[in-house]
């Protein structure tokens, strides 16, 4: 089976026709260095169940392609899972679990549950941080919306700081966000350690904030004017209109996982044909988690 790429739906429904397509593709990518039994560390074994599960030849302990993925114990049809990836890297925005149980027929909790997995693993390694030209800034979100554009403190809004990396032709590369409590030094540099390379080419507004980072990075401030921030801030605009079209509320612990879903989607709009596949390769390749670990997960 080939590396699925392609965009189209009607390309997905024809590759996965069964639970069992989907269940081999998992075994492909999960056995593609070959296997080691997780109880025994043997590495020889039968492949057992149509090419899906694998049977130790030592111990005789077998192993599903799901086991031990975030696909592990998934009871509502592996396909139907494979679904709601789709769907998820596709998308434009994102979707809704309310949407996502009506088209599959399975329950709003189950279809919430699955994707806050998928969310799991669309939340960025930090291991490649931006070159180059960057933008930093802050924007609220939720409580009541006002025209005042910059720093709030109104407390019922949540705050987050952006990173917008821009190209020479002022396109907007790759973006980061983080939610942060305040406006101090201490919580804006959560974004540039995370995510800036120290020899980052940085703009920031005038905010004091941003002052004490100059000893460990390359930042010029300049007055906030609408012209030099365009790019960040249409991606801001982009991002608050599509949570508020999908998610009528929203728990401050799961702000962060929304947040990285939209970072995932973004950094990989040049690369749609493969996001399906890069995402499920990220979803065998994460550890399976409770419904405990996916409420306390940030
Ligand atoms: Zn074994």
């Amino acid at each position: 089976m080939e590396n699925f790429k392609s965009e189209s739906i009607i390309d997905f429904f024809d590759t996965y026709k069964t639970d069992k397509d989907c269940l081999f593709y998992l075994a492909k990518i999960k056995w593609q260095d070959g296997f080691k039994c997780k109880k025994c560390n043997n590495t020889k074994c039968t492949i057992r169940k149509f090419n899906y599960a694998r049977d130790c030849n030592l111990c005789h302990h077998i192993e599903s392609s799901t086991a031990n993925t975030l696909f592990h114990k998934v009871k509502f049809g592996i396909r139907k899972a494979f679904t709601i990836v789709f769907e998820m890297s596709c998308a434009t925005k994102s979707v809704s679990s309310s949407q996502m149980a009506r088209r599959l027929d399975i329950s709003r909790q189950t279809a919430w549950l699955f994707m806050h997995k998928v969310r799991l693993a669309m939340k960025s390694s930090d291991l490649y941080p931006i070159t180059g030209h960057v933008l930093v800034g802050e924007f609220v979100y939720g409580g009541k919306e006002d025209l005042k554009q910059g720093r709030s403190n109104n407390s019922k809004k949540k705050k987050v700081v952006a990173a917008v990396k821009i190209d020479k032709k002022r396109g907007v590369k790759r973006a980061y966000f983080k939610r942060i409590d305040n406006y101090s030094s201490k919580e804006l540099s959560k974004i540039f350690v995370s995510h800036i390379s120290n020899d980052a080419k940085i703009t920031t507004d005038k905010w004091k904030g941003y002052q004490p980072l100059k000893k460990d990075y390359n930042i010029t401030q300049i007055k906030s004017n609408v012209s030099d921030f365009f790019e960040m801030n249409t991606i801001i605009h982009q991002l608050k209109a599509g949570l508020r079209s999908v998610y009528s509320w929203m728990h401050e612990e799961h702000i962060k996982k929304y947040l990285n879903e939209y970072s995932y989607r973004l950094n990989r709009s040049k690369h749609k044909q493969t996001i399906f596949d890069n995402l499920i390769n990220r979803m065998v390749k994460s550890k399976s988690t409770s419904y405990k670990e996916i409420i306390i997960s940030s």
